[in-house]
């Protein structure tokens, strides 16, 4: 059969794929979308909004039990039931995307249900399709959980978060597999709707890729909510055992739970897309891209496929400048260095730009501000559940942020401010001469700053310091 004739070959409409379709239809160029799954792809349906919506119920949750005002502590009785249901009806329809597949082809796109893969620079079959495409194919076809080779765990029947986000009901207990953002979230979520919940994660902290402080401030948290937490323990075998799954760990104790969850991290398969055939590297862990997605001559590539900060917010950017590229448009830049990135769990970690060790290791000459989120004022008055802490990471020869983290309740939205810092690289005398709402969690950053001009080097809140949170 010929191959029909289009403009632009989007393989994968997920996140970002789907975006950038519509963007181009709407532009009004003639697209093919190839989609085995679900049109939209993780994030609408199996991550970012089904999973902070669970996290929005255990969030009020937890709230309710701090309640104040109210004799004696507020009752508060979980039905995970109810966020099932809203998951299922409200956020992902039944994990169905005929309303999805109806907006694509209501544009004029192609629609091909199936595992496409490229048969040349320009060409890609998908089951009995097979499209050229005259200004060139875009590749952002995502990224499948990593299954640790742990002996035994093919063997029993672990969830990925697939399994996690459409569980209904829950188990009685549940071990997690990677104490990284998915691994606490869920972790969290779970264990306020009345999950036994162990995390097990290999290195020594939580969120070993986030400043240690969060770790510290997040670990207090999940012990608070009576999770297990199990770091520097490595799994080395798993088997059913009495209905249950077992764990053995590294020196030979044995847990085991109902379920297990597997959360430790996120793989990129490029073995199946035909990349070769178009003189892209099938063997790479990723898709390499230049400044503009370009992977190749008429070949594009964006979101987790090519291994640049596996975030929606990512996605959604580097749908706008292959837009923009194909376009023939200015793209709109993208500044790797000064991606936020958030933890939503309770209380959330919000971090942009580098930590401090990784300033350090490149070299650069820091100061550590702090402000301790219990020693605000609106940390103060919000009392109970206020732990956290705003650190602000100072590149001393140029006066700007290096990075920040805000560990603290809606640390995600405080953060927002910070972003701009780091993304404008705005003197960090700005940011302590500027006049901050009082009393907002993001007047700590004012007060952190006002610490670090009156002091030189690390300046450290007392109250920090006393806290312990520092080594
Ligand atoms: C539990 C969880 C929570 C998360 N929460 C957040 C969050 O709060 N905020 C955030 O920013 N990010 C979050 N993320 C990350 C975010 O979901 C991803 O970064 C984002 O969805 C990636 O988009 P994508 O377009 O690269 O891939 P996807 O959305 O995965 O789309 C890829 C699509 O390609 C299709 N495909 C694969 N192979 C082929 C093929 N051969 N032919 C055709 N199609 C193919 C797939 O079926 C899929 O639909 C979370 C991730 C997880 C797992």
């Amino acid at each position: 059969m010929m191959p029909e004739e289009v403009d632009v070959v989007v393989l994968g409409l997920g996140t970002s794929g789907e975006d950038l379709a519509l963007q181009l239809l709407e532009a009004g160029l003639d697209v093919a979308g190839i989609e085995p799954q679900l049109v939209g792809g993780e994030c609408p349906y199996w991550a970012c909004i089904p999973s902070k919506m669970a996290i929005r119920a255990a969030s009020l949750l937890a709230e309710a039990r701090r309640v104040d005002g109210v004799a004696g502590q507020a009752q508060v009785t979980p039905d995970w039931s109810q966020v099932a249901r809203r998951i299922r009806e409200e956020a992902t329809g039944g994990w169905d995307d005929t309303a999805a597949v109806a907006r694509f082809e209501s544009k004029g796109g192609r629609f091909v249900r199936g595992w496409g893969r490229l048969t040349g620079p320009r060409t890609v079959s998908a089951g009995d399709h097979s499209f050229t495409a005259r200004l060139g194919v875009v590749i952002s076809t995502g990224s499948k959980p990593a299954i640790p080779p742990i002996p035994g765990l093919a063997e029993v029947a672990y969830w990925t978060t697939h399994e996690a986000i459409a569980a209904d009901p829950l188990p009685d207990s549940l071990i997690v597999l990677g104490g990284g953002a998915v691994g606490c979230e869920l972790g969290q979520v779970f264990s306020r709707f009345g999950v036994e919940v162990t995390i097990v994660e290999g290195q020594d902290r939580l969120l070993p890729l986030e400043e240690p402080e969060a770790s510290h401030v997040i670990t207090a948290a999940l012990e608070g909510d009576g999770i297990h937490l199990r770091t520097g323990a490595r799994v080395e075998a798993a088997a059913n055992r009495d209905g249950q799954i077992e764990l053995t760990l590294e020196g030979g104790a044995d847990i085991s739970a109902d379920r297990v969850l597997v959360a430790t991290g996120r793989a990129v398969d490029l073995s199946k897309l035909g990349l070769a055939e178009a003189g892209i590297d099938a063997a790479a862990r990723f898709v390499e891209v230049d400044d503009r997605m370009r992977a190749g001559d008429g070949i594009w590539a964006m979101g987790d496929v090519t291994g640049k900060a596996m975030f929606t917010h990512t996605a959604f950017h580097q749908s706008a400048v292959v837009a923009a590229d194909i376009l023939e448009l200015d793209p709109p830049p993208i500044d790797y260095e000064s991606l936020p990135r958030v933890t939503f769990t309770d209380p959330e970690v919000g971090a942009v730009g580098l930590s401090e060790m990784q300033a350090r290791e490149r070299g650069q000459d820091v100061a550590v501000a702090v402000k301790n989120v219990p020693s605000t004022f609106r940390g103060w008055l919000h009392d109970t559940d206020s732990q956290g802490l705003i650190k602000l990471v100072i590149d001393t020869e140029n006066g700007t942020l290096a990075g920040a983290t805000v560990v603290a309740p809606n640390g995600g939205e405080v953060l927002g401010l910070l972003s701009l810092a780091v993304h404008q690289k705005t003197p960090v005398d700005v940011l302590r001469n500027m006049t901050y709402a009082f009393p907002t969690f993001h007047g700590g950053i004012g007060e952190a700053l006002g610490a670090y001009a009156r002091g030189t080097g690390k300046v450290i809140d007392p109250a920090y310091t006393t806290s312990g949170y520092f080594d």
